[in-house]
C-alpha cells in the first residue's frame, strides 16, 4: 500500500463508492502506477507480483471509461482458465456495480446458448478464455467493432505455445483503435518482444523489481521419497492446521488420489483437474471460496489468478518443473498484503528443478526438517476439533457490497413486449425512489431481472405486488442470486 488514495484520481462518485464497498481503502502500487496512465489511454506492459491487484488496475478505469449507453462490449478481458473467467466477471461485476456496469464470462463448457443470449443484451465488458471467444467471433455472437480496449491477463501464459495462435486469431479480428494492456507477475523477456506486434509504444510498469514474490509468504522445502509424501502432507497440515490451503499436484491422477486419500480421513476437501465436469469445477472453486472445503487438490489450472481469501498454506505436494509456475502457484497465499506460507516436497531425483526455480525467485529456499511424530501429536488436537467443527461460511466481498442490493424478478419480459424503459419508468415513479436506485435490468422472454439497490428493495418488491408496469399487473418475487 501506498500514500496515494483513489480520490487522487479522475474517477467518478459510483465507482468510488463501489471500491470504498470492497473494502479498498488505498490502491495498492500497482493501482496507483496503472490507473492514472489507463486513463490517459497508454498500451501498458505490467508486471506486479501476485495478490497485488492488477484486476483492480485494469477494472478500475475501464469501468469508470465505459459509455454506458452503448450496447456493445467496450472490452474484452482474455483469461487462460475458465475459472479466472468467472472471477474477472465477478470483479468487474462488483467495481461497476452503482454504475450498472454489464459483464459476462465466456468460456469452454459453459452453454454456448447461454452465452449468446446474454451477449445480444446491452454488455459492457467480456471476459472469457480464448477458444470459446473464438467461437463466438466466428459464429457472430460476439461483436467487435466497439471494442476499445483489449487486456490479456495472466499475458506471459497466454502469450506463450499453447495459446499464442488463439491469441493471433483473436487480435486480428479487433478494431485497431484500441489500448492493449498485458498483466502478469511473470514477464520473460521473449514475451515482451512477441507483444511488441499488436502494441503502441506501450509504456513498461514493473513494480516487483527483483522482488516478485510476495514478500509475506514464507517459504520452505521439504526433502522426502515418493512413498512417505502423503504421511508428510498429514504431518504437515496437522502442524499448520490452515483455515484454508492448496495442494498442488503435477497429474489429474495424482489430484485425484491425493483427494481421495484426505476424503478418507474426514479432510473437508475437493479438488480442480481439467479432467472434471465444468460444472464441477466452478462448485469445487466456490465451495473452497466460500469456506465449505478447507483444502483444494488441484493441478496447475488453478495456479494463476485465483484470488481465495485466507489461504495460509499452499503445498507443492509435486513440485512444479518451472520456475513461474512455483511463482503463481505459492502467489495463491500472501494476497493483499496477508501472511502466508508456502512448503514444497522434493524427491531426490527432482532436485534438479529446484535450481530453475531458486533462480527465478532470487533466493534459496529453505530446508525444513520433517516435524517428529512428538510434534505431531502435540497438535493433533486442535487440529481434529478444527476438522469437525461445521464450516463457517465466509462472506464474500461482493455479498458485502450486495447486501444494500436486492434482485427482483417479474414474470413478463420480452413476449409481453416490456422494455428496459418501461420498468425504470414504473419504479422511479415508486415514492422513494431515484433513478440511481436501479441495478441491472436483465429482460429474457417470459422474466424480467431488475436490481434494486441502497436497501430500498423490500419497499418496491411490496408496492410492485399491486403497482402495473404498461398496463400489466406482473408476478414479483425476490429472485435468488442466481439464475
Ligand atoms: P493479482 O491479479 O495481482 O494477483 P488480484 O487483483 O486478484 O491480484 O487482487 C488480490 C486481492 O487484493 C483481491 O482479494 C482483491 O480484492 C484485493 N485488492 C485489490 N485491490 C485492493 C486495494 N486497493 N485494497 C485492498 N485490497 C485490494
Ligand atoms: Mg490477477
Amino acid at each position: 500500500m501506498n500514500n496515494t488514495s483513489f480520490h487522487d484520481f479522475i474517477i467518478s462518485e459510483e465507482i468510488q463508492k463501489a471500491i470504498s464497498g470492497l473494502g479498498y481503502h488505498n490502491p495498492t502500487e500497482v493501482q496507483a502506477s496503472v490507473i492514472p496512465r489507463a486513463l490517459e489511454k497508454n498500451d501498458l506492459i505490467v508486471k506486479a507480483k501476485t495478490g497485488s491487484g492488477k484486476t483492480g488496475a485494469y477494472a478500475i478505469p475501464i469501468c469508470e471509461s465505459v459509455e454506458w449507453l452503448e450496447n456493445k462490449p467496450q472490452a474484452l478481458i482474455l483469461t487462460p482458465t475458465r475459472e479466472l473467467a468467472v472471477q474477472v466477471k465477478e470483479d468487474f461485476t462488483n467495481i461497476g456495480r452503482f454504475k450498472r456496469i454489464k459483464a459476462s464470462a465466456i468460456y469452454g463448457r459453459h452453454p454456448f446458448s447461454i452465452e449468446k443470449a446474454e451477449l445480444k443484451q446491452k454488455t459492457h465488458v467480456v471476459a472469457g478464455t480464448p477458444g470459446r471467444v473464438m467461437d463466438h467471433i466466428r459464429k457472430g455472437t460476439l461483436p467487435l467493432s466497439k471494442i476499445s480496449w483489449l487486456i490479456i491477463d495472466e499475458a506471459d501464459r497466454m502469450l506463450d505455445m499453447g495459446f499464442i495462435e488463439q491469441v493471433r486469431e483473436i487480435i486480428a479480428e479487433l478494431p485497431k483503435e484500441r489500448l492493449t494492456m498485458l498483466f502478469s507477475a511473470t514477464m520473460p523477456e521473449e514475451i515482451e518482444k512477441i507483444s511488441s506486434d499488436y502494441m503502441k509504444n506501450p509504456v513498461r510498469i514493473d513494480i516487483s523489481e527483483s522482488d516478485i514474490m510476495a514478500a509475506e509468504t514464507e517459504h520452505s522445502l521439504y526433502m522426502t521419497d515418493e512413498k512417505d509424501k502423503f504421511k508428510l502432507l498429514t504431518d504437515v497440515t496437522v502442524m499448520e492446521n490452515p483455515d484454508s490451503c492448496f495442494i498442488f499436484c503435477s497429474t489429474k491422477d495424482r489430484v485425484d488420489m491425493v483427494c481421495h486419500c484426505l476424503a478418507d480421513l474426514d479432510y473437508p476437501c475437493n479438488k480442480i483437474h481439467g479432467g472434471l465436469e465444468q460444472k464441477q469445477r466452478l462448485s469445487a472453486m466456490n465451495g473452497f471460496k466460500r469456506g465449505e472445503y478447507r483444502y483444494l487438490v488441484a493441478t496447475d489450472i488453478a495456479a494463476r489468478g485465483i484470488d481465495v481469501e485466507n489461504v495460509s498454506l499452499v503445498i507443492n505436494y509435486d513440485i512444479p518443473l518451472e520456475g513461474e509456475i512455483y511463482v503463481h502457484r505459492t502467489g495463491r497465499t500472501g494476497r493483499a498484503g496477508q501472511k502466508g506460507k508456502a512448503a514444497s516436497f522434493v524427491t531426490p531425483t527432482q532436485v534438479r528443478y529446484l535450481h530453475n526455480i531458486e533462480e527465478l525467485i532470487g533466493f534459496k529456499i529453505p530446508e525444513a526438517i520433517k516435524p517428529s511424530q512428538e510434534e505431531v501429536s502435540l497438535h493433533k488436537q486442535p487440529f481434529d476439533e478444527k476438522l469437525k467443527r461445521t464450516a463457517r461460511i465466509r462472506k464474500s466481498k461482493s455479498d458485502e457490497l450486495n447486501k444494500e442490493i436486492m434482485k427482483l424478478r417479474f414474470n413478463g419480459g420480452k413476449k409481453k413486449k416490456l422494455r428496459a424503459a418501461n420498468f425504470v419508468g414504473v419504479l422511479s415513479n415508486i415514492e422513494g425512489m431515484e433513478a440511481e436506485d436501479i441495478g441491472i435490468i436483465t429482460i429474457q422472454d417470459t422474466l424480467t431481472y431488475v436490481e434494486i439497490l441502497n436497501g430500498k428493495g423490500s419497499m418496491v418488491l411490496e408496492t410492485m405486488k399491486s403497482t402495473k408496469i404498461n398496463g400489466k399487473q406482473l408476478k414479483v418475487i425476490r429472485a435468488s442470486d442466481k439464475h
